[in-house]
């Protein structure tokens, strides 16, 4: 079985969030149930260096304004199939956006781009069993392959965050090559734009999303995003399945990136983590507070503004924050601030980093996750593999993965995490404490450490679920 993965990010070429971790990932647990994938992305120049063994399978004489090529090769273990088309990706940076931080002009010609190569190949050259859809960057390549009315490879389209769709002026239509057929309400026009997203959403044959509470949560008005019609619509054919990670790259036992290596029966050499983190931030080396991380992008669904605003009691409750994050400037200078006035206990990093977001998962004790809405998370996945106890809002993927420190689950000695609801600062407070509580009950502590390292986060079940619905498509 023959699958081609169309998205716009790839750990380790391109990456901006999780996207590109399961596009990584993936393909390698699916080669595990009998599925081979070939992953079609934008020739971004840090993808076509790294590219090796290239072969071109397909030319194009003008894509959306200039020549392009599909050029195979191979990174790593990873089967890629890369668009070279300078025109539209010779672009240093951020994928999305220019150097003045403002989204690239032409982004509904380089998106369109992806998806009409996608298309070309998927019933051309590569001749796949079907098609996966990676959010709104690879939307368009449904609306182009239910183009004809001639059998086709089955389409699934899956949904990593809602908030972005990828919606364009109307006045892009035939520039896009779409048909004024497809620009209508039960298509791919939302509200007088045309939205990638809800192309992929219409016109696949399933839509998957990242884990089964957002599965729920986008079918509501409050969670759906003005997409919530669409996707009740679709029924059935809307299904979670949560992501996993690359247990590979994030193993405490081999992990390269920290200083002392641990394994599920030895968590204790984490003290040696601690310190090292609490020197790389700057913090007071203090083995008995209670030491919090976070990894994130800093953007209102993080909910980065509401941990500022109960600083005071992670200080009461003798807690330590070591945080990795780069987005809104607003954000950023205020955790600045923070940690100027209290550097022993505060204490935080701006930028994308790996190696620091390793040592964060080794080194802390909690992790804190306290998003507005989370369609997966992986951040506290990677933290329950390294023994850092997850704090997060039960939302989304975060309910899914998280069980809740409460008083049966202790009982049963079942815990994994701390979760709070609803997404507000008394919640978010409550929930600090209990954590104080429970790092102060040591056994109760170790124990759900010890459960959280021993839950299967890898992508083993996960890609046995793809493989099923691939399978479904085909039959
Ligand atoms: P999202 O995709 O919404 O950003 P996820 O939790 O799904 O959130 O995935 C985020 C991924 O990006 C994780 O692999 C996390 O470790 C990583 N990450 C986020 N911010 C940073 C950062 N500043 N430095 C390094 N890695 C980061």
């Amino acid at each position: 079985m023959k699958v081609l993965a169309v998205t716009s990010e790839v750990f380790p070429l391109v990456k901006t969030g999780g996207l590109a971790d399961v596009c990584g990932a993936l393909p390698a647990a699916l080669a595990a149930e009998g599925v081979s994938v070939i992953t079609l992305m934008p020739g971004y120049p840090p993808v076509l260096t790294e590219l090796r063994d290239t072969v071109v399978i397909l030319e194009i004489a003008d894509l959306f304004g200039g020549p392009a090529r599909a050029l195979r090769g191979q990174a790593g273990a990873l089967d890629i199939v890369a668009i070279d088309a300078p025109h539209l990706y010779a672009r240093a940076g951020d994928p999305y956006v220019g150097p003045d931080g403002v989204d690239w002009p032409d982004n509904a010609v380089r998106f369109a781009g992806l998806g009409r190569v996608a298309a070309m190949l998927a019933k051309g050259a590569l001749a796949v069993d079907a098609v996966h859809l990676h959010d709104w960057q690879a939307g368009l390549a449904a609306a182009y392959l239910c183009q004809r009315d001639e059998p086709g490879p089955g389409i699934v389209a899956t949904v990593h965050n809602l908030a972005f769709q990828g919606l364009f002026g109307a006045h892009m239509l035939e520039a896009l090559g779409l048909t004024a057929e497809q620009f209508s309400p039960a298509g791919l026009e939302y509200h007088g734009a045309i939205s990638f997203l809800k192309a992929s959403l219409i016109y696949a044959d399933r839509i998957t999303t990242v884990s089964p509470t957002y599965a729920d949560e986008i079918r509501t008005a409050e969670g759906g995003m003005g997409l919530d019609g669409v996707l009740r619509q679709r029924g059935h054919n809307v299904s979670g399945i949560l992501n996993g990670i690359d247990t590979d790259i994030w193993d405490p036992e081999i992990d390269p990136a920290i200083p002392v290596r641990f394994g599920r029966g030895k968590p204790v050499r984490r003290a040696a983590n601690k310190a090292a983190l609490q020197r790389h931030f700057g913090l007071a080396e203090n083995g008995t507070a209670l030491l919090c991380g976070v990894v994130s992008r800093m953007s209102w669904q993080k909910g980065l503004d509401l941990l500022l605003e109960v600083l005071p009691v992670l200080r009461a409750e003798n807690m330590q924050l070591a945080l990795l994050g780069s987005g809104e400037p607003a954000l950023q200078a205020a955790f600045s601030a923070a940690a100027a006035r209290d550097p022993d206990y505060v204490g935080c990093l701006f930028g994308y980093d790996e190696t620091v977001a390793h040592l964060i998962q080794a080194g802390s004790d909690a992790l804190l996750v306290p998003s507005r809405f989370e369609p997966c998370g992986l951040t506290q996945l990677c933290a329950l593999r390294y023994g850092s106890i997850p704090l997060v809002a039960r939302v989304g993927g975060l309910a899914d993965t998280v069980i809740d420190a409460n008083a049966a689950s202790l009982t049963q000695g079942v815990a994994t995490g701390v979760q709070f609801a609803p997404v507000t600062r008394p919640a978010l407070e409550q929930a600090l404490r209990r954590l104080g509580m429970l790092w102060r009950n040591v056994p109760a502590w170790r124990r759900t450490q010890r459960n959280g390292m021993a839950m299967d986060v890898s992508w083993r079940g996960p890609a046995a679920a793809y493989a099923r619905l691939f399978r479904a498509l085909r039959a």
